[in-house]
């Protein structure tokens, strides 16, 4: 066996024995900052170094592909350039792959489209027209939410009609399910549950192909285990069964998918589940200061259902947290923009160290406004993504296509985009023609004249059927992917009718479509057998983080959901006001205050070193200003480690909100801790049941004692 690396040494001693652990189930739950990405990025490394297994045969999941891509980096520098072999990804980029080589075996082809949640829910509200639904009455998106649920619970159309159908809606709903699944199938697509239950179905059908993959993956490793749903908890539990070499991290305090289908038992249960489980806590705490950490304590300590962790930090204890307390939401991001302008110059931060996260991506809008208007750079994450723009998916559309022309959907997308005089009438009947032969309209299209439509209509289909067939053709003979996409865009028309609408939307939107060309030139340029379908798989498991370019000096803006696993010096978080942040509730559904919580507790844990919480006393909603409370979960915060500024808007205003300051005044915890002036408050609450444990260096001191004078960075000297 080689000797030891000497990268062992950038461990603790507990870090140390989870990356030195040998065969068998692994299992790591712990806070928030104490390494574990660290230590899975490490074990990885180690496994390699100490000839345990070739890169190839390790299967490393993370959360997000930029996660994916930033271990693989830091991989690559412990252990050289064979890091690139790795199988590692997020479940649905791994799990696409296979299915790539697989597809046939259960039914697919290999060039199968991928469905995002738009594709996917425009087809359900197709279908809903089809069976004489009105899609303003059964919602297209509650369907494929409960869709969406059933599949990752493995649920299949025929159990759903049999055992889960109580209601109206439950009816509508098996029915939909069933002719979704059958017209994706159709179309030659997935959508994004597929990608990880197609694998079961497969792996359950082919035990030669289960035993295939078992025997590759020697080790697999996820991060973040506490947001896997109970389909990726099945299909690893199958890719393990062999070996047993799994190692899952995860922290069940920042457990946040669960509207998604994530299962917080998948990591309470892992000891149930492999009863020879060796668990390894890891308790120091690198990433954040005493008062930071302290807050994020009291907060978990409110959820009943923690598992009980000790975290500690040897790091300072840092400023207190500010509350900023607003008038509206302008005034918010002014003082937002002011305090990052005003840290920047004390303490010496750029605009990439600080990240203002909230709770839903419209609050970014005025953040935006005011921070060009100030000359602040920053860097959106999320929000409608370049690929989701309507130009951007009328061209893949027409890519996708070229190699699935079976896809209705994303046929029926652009078959008159830009307007070819294939009216709706026209389409109509095609469409029902297709139905009712069982055809893909790509098939009714070709012999379109067998289909009885308006003659110029019948022309302009037969010149799309030639365009498509043509560019079929050049791709077939070689031709460069980014010159068959430029000739579809002028034989398309698409940038000709852009160009006459001359308008500033349209401009964007040639410029956008010029930027998906780069995109296509670069991937070229980068993948030697790049093929069409390959570039198409990659852009369609893009998601929000990965976007966000860490080496940007720019202030990053983000759902609190998007900023999972990364970690900032400078931290906002902001709107927190009931309603907002815990969000209010949708479809009658209710709100599960729990999640908000842990939600809250994954915003607080990003910060290494400033944080900041703001909440406005006003907001405008539909275009009407409505008063806001605070979050509750402000008055949840440890009392001694907050002090409150109240905005000088407030005063002016003061008259206008008297009502709205008494509402204000029933935080019981008192946590508005009026810097050097008010003497501290020590939170009554709190729960001894669960949470996370603090150890300060000093274990009679509390970072914050009354009385003690301390230096404020940004405010001076001062007295608690
Ligand atoms: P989260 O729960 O937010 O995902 P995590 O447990 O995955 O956090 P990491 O992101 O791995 O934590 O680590 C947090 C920070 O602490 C990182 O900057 C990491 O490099 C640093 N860190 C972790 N372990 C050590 C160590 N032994 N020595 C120095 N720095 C460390
Ligand atoms: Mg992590």
């Amino acid at each position: 066996m080689p000797q030891e690396p000497d990268f062992i040494h950038d461990l603790n001693k507990q870090q140390q024995r989870a990356v030195r652990h040998g065969e068998g189930p692994l299992l790591i739950v712990a806070g928030a900052g104490s390494g574990k990405t660290r230590v899975l990025t490490y074990r990885i490394a180690y496994l390699i170094q100490q000839q345990k297994a070739t890169p190839n045969e390790i299967l490393a999941l993370t959360f997000t592909n930029k996660a994916a891509t930033e271990m693989k980096e830091r991989i690559g520098e412990l252990i050289g350039d064979q890091a690139r072999r790795l199988w590692m990804g997020t479940f649905h980029s791994v799990f696409s792959k296979i299915l790539r080589y697989e597809a046939e075996k259960i039914g697919f082809n290999s060039d199968y489209s991928i469905y995002d949640t738009d594709d996917s829910k425009n087809a359900i509200k197709q279908i809903l027209r089809e069976n004489s639904y009105d899609p303003k009455e059964i919602k297209p998106r509650i369907l494929q939410r409960r869709i969406s649920d059933a599949k990752n619970e493995l649920i299949h159309p025929g159990q759903y009609n049999e055992k889960f159908v109580h209601s109206t809606l439950d009816e509508i709903t098996a029915t939909i399910y069933d002719i979704y699944v059958q017209r994706l199938k159709h179309n030659n697509a997935m959508d994004f549950d597929d990608l990880l239950i197609k694998p079961i179905e497969l792996f359950n059908k082919y035990d030669e192909v289960l035993a295939k993959y078992q025997d590759r993956f020697k080790y697999i490793l996820i991060d973040e285990y506490q947001d896997t749903n109970h389909a990726q908890y099945t299909v690893t539990n199958m890719l393990a069964e062999k070996y047993k070499n799994l190692c899952v991290v995860g922290d069940d305090a920042q457990s946040i998918y669960s509207f998604r289908g994530a299962d917080i038992r998948n990591i309470l249960d892992f000891k149930n589940d492999y009863e020879d489980a060796v668990k390894i806590p890891l308790e120091q705490n690198y990433r954040s200061t005493k008062a930071i950490l302290k807050a994020a304590d009291s907060i978990i300590k409110k959820n009943d259902s923690q598992l009980d962790k000790t975290l500690w930090t040897d790091n300072d204890t840092g400023d207190m947290i500010t509350v900023l307390d607003n008038y509206d939401e302008r005034d918010e991001a002014n003082r937002v923009a002011d305090y990052i302008q005003k840290l920047k110059r004390r303490k010496g931060y750029d605009f990439g160290d600080f990240a203002i996260l909230y709770r839903t991506n419209y609050q970014s809008r005025v953040f935006e406004e005011t921070f060009r208007r100030k000359g602040i750079t920053y860097q959106l994450v999320g929000g409608l993504s370049f690929y989701q723009r309507k130009e951007i998916k009328d061209v893949l559309a027409y890519l996708t296509l070229l190699i699935n022309p079976h896809d209705d959907t994303n046929l029926r997308r652009i078959i008159n985009e830009p307007s070819r005089g294939i009216g709706n009438k026209s389409m109509q009947g095609l469409m029902l023609r297709a139905r009712e032969t069982g055809q893909s309209l790509w098939e009714i299209l070709k012999n379109v004249e067998e289909a009885d439509i308006y003659t110029p209509a019948e022309n302009s289909v037969k010149d799309f059927v030639a365009m498509i067939n043509e560019l079929k053709r050049d791709l077939a003979n070689g031709k460069k992917l980014i010159d068959v996409t430029k000739k579809l865009l002028e034989k398309s028309g698409y940038m000709k009718s852009l160009v006459e609408e001359n308008s500033p939307k349209s401009m964007t939107r040639r410029e956008n479509i010029l930027e998906l060309e780069n995109a296509i030139s670069y991937f070229e340029k980068d993948n030697a057998n790049a093929t069409l379908s390959a570039f198409l798989q990659e852009i369609s498991l893009i998601t929000d983080t990965d976007k966000y370019d860490e080496d940007k000096p720019a202030v990053t803006m983000m759902t609190v959901h998007a900023a999972k696993g990364l970690e900032f010096p400078a931290v906002f978080v902001v709107g927190l006001e009931e309603e907002l942040f815990p969000v209010g509730s949708r479809d009658n559904e209710e709100v599960n205050i729990e999640e908000e919580r842990r939600l809250f507790y994954v915003a607080i844990t990003r910060a290494q070193q400033d944080l900041f919480f703001s909440h406005c006393r006003s907001r405008y909603k539909y275009g009407e200003e409505q008063r806001k409370k605070r979050s509750r979960f402000l008055d949840e915060v440890s009392s001694d480690v907050v002090r409150t500024e109240t905005g000088a808007s407030i005063k002016q205003n003061d008259n206008a909100f008297s009502s709205s300051k008494n509402s204000n005044q029933n935080n019981n915890s008192g946590n508005h801790v009026e810097y050097d002036r008010q003497k501290p408050q020590y939170n009554k609450n709190n729960k001894s049941s669960g949470g996370t444990k603090i150890h300060y260096d000093n274990p009679d001191g509390d970072p914050f004692q009354v009385g003690a004078q301390v230096e404020h960075n940004v405010f001076g000297p001062g007295k608690i």
